[in-house]
């Protein structure tokens, strides 16, 4: 049985597998591919990989002869239309959007774990891709935003005068919010956050920050860990509460999602005018819309004075270790499909394994993915 890894498309600096986790298939006497130079963005270069125990070749040699392909984003048809009859796929491949995309891949045969679709579960927390990555993100969102703030973040006393500390404010305390809070405090600023889920204020207090009241949430507490739409009673509340702590911050970082939807619009165009000349904005959140007003995915710009970094994959900015957790995520999930000798063994029995397999046997086999195809 050979396990392929391809290179990523151009933009993309992840590997889906590093070496050193590579290696333990490898022992498990499992063979891998590696498609040249796969690794080279993520600074692991063909020679890791062949001691690792890999074999570097051509992609085409790679799609034609893996039985499990792994990549980070999903592979172009044409190029899947030379893997092998009932290939495994294993990758982020953004589900409850490219639903489409499902269909067609289960009517060609192939089965389809999609790891960003893993349960929020204990058990499945080495294996959240989600959680990886988005804690590098929230991580480097706060550096970013530093580097382009025209101001310090820590408090100064100086004999040139006193500096004040930065005011940073976090839409959306998940596991890139949190880490966001954690890394702005680092820094010396002074952080305020909002959430819909009352749940996350201890969380948020004992990073020292500041947690947003805002009264009458919709309860989130049956949608397994995510948030939920909110009454436009709230939205106002949350808004008008929010108004106060925008006008005063140097930084925002936005986080704020729904599962499958758009991302909420937390910053209006009002809202975004009264910030600070040089003010920054970094939304995470841009890929499905953005939490604040003009922000543009994939690009940095200005608008009334501000600095907006829509950026959406910051984990692929910090390469290596981002291919390290998520290749750490993957091998986890792979031992769930695998024999100890390295065969395939898929149990549907497994929540893990069935709650991220999303085409298998010719058909769509997820509940989400077969109502939005219905509807
Ligand atoms: P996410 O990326 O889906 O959303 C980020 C945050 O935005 C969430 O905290 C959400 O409540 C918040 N949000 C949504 N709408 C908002 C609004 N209108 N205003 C303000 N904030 C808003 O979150 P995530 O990091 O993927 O985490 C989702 C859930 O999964 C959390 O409950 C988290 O604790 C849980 N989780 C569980 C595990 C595990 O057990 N394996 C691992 C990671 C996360």
């Amino acid at each position: 049985m050979i396990i392929g890894i391809l290179k990523e498309p151009a933009g993309e600096n992840r590997v889906a597998m590093l070496p050193e986790q590579l290696v333990l298939l490898v022992k498990q006497g499992i063979e891998v591919m590696v498609e040249k130079d796969a690794g080279a963005n993520a600074f692991a270069n063909n020679e890791l990989y062949v001691t690792a125990g890999a074999t570097v070749t051509n992609r085409n040699t790679v799609l034609s002869s893996a039985s499990i392909l792994l990549s980070y984003w999903s592979i172009p048809d044409d190029e899947l239309a030379k893997t092998q009859k009932g290939v495994i796929l294993i990758g982020v491949f953004q589900p409850l959007f490219n639903f489409q995309l499902m269909k067609a891949w289960a009517s060609n045969g192939f089965t389809v774990f999609s790891l960003d679709m893993i349960p929020r579960t204990t058990r499945a927390q080495s294996m959240d891709v989600l959680s990886s990555q988005a804690n590098i993100a929230g991580y480097k969102a706060v550096l970013k935003a530093a580097n382009l703030l025209p101001r310090y973040f820590p408090m100064f006393m100086t004999a040139a005068g006193s500096i004040p500390p930065a005011k940073l404010m976090v839409l959306g305390a998940g596991v890139a919010g949190l880490q966001a809070v954690a890394t702005a405090k680092r820094l010396g600023a002074v952080v305020e956050v909002s959430d819909t889920r009352p749940a996350v204020k201890e969380e948020v207090m004992s990073l020292g920050a500041k947690f947003i009241e805002v009264d009458g949430a919709a309860d989130a507490s049956a949608a397994g860990g995510y948030a939920v739409e909110q009454t436009e009673e709230f939205k106002q509340k949350q808004k008008e509460r929010l108004a106060l702590s925008v006008a005063k911050s140097d930084v925002i970082i936005a986080t704020a999602q729904l599962q499958g939807k758009p991302a909420p619009l937390l910053i209006d165009e009002n809202m975004l005018k009264t910030m600070k000349p040089g003010a920054v904005v970094v939304d995470l959140a841009a890929s499905t819309g953005g939490n604040v007003f003009g922000v543009q995915n994939n690009a940095t710009i200005q608008l009334h004075g501000v600095t907006l970094v829509g950026n959406s994959q910051l984990a692929s900015d910090m390469p290596a270790d981002a291919s390290k957790v998520y290749g750490k995520n993957m091998f986890n999930f792979l031992q769930l499909i695998l024999t100890k000798e390295g065969a395939i063994h898929l149990n549907f029995e497994d929540d893990i394994v069935k709650g991220c397999c999303m085409a298998h046997g010719g058909a769509v086999v997820n509940d989400r993915i077969q109502s939005l195809l219905a509807s």
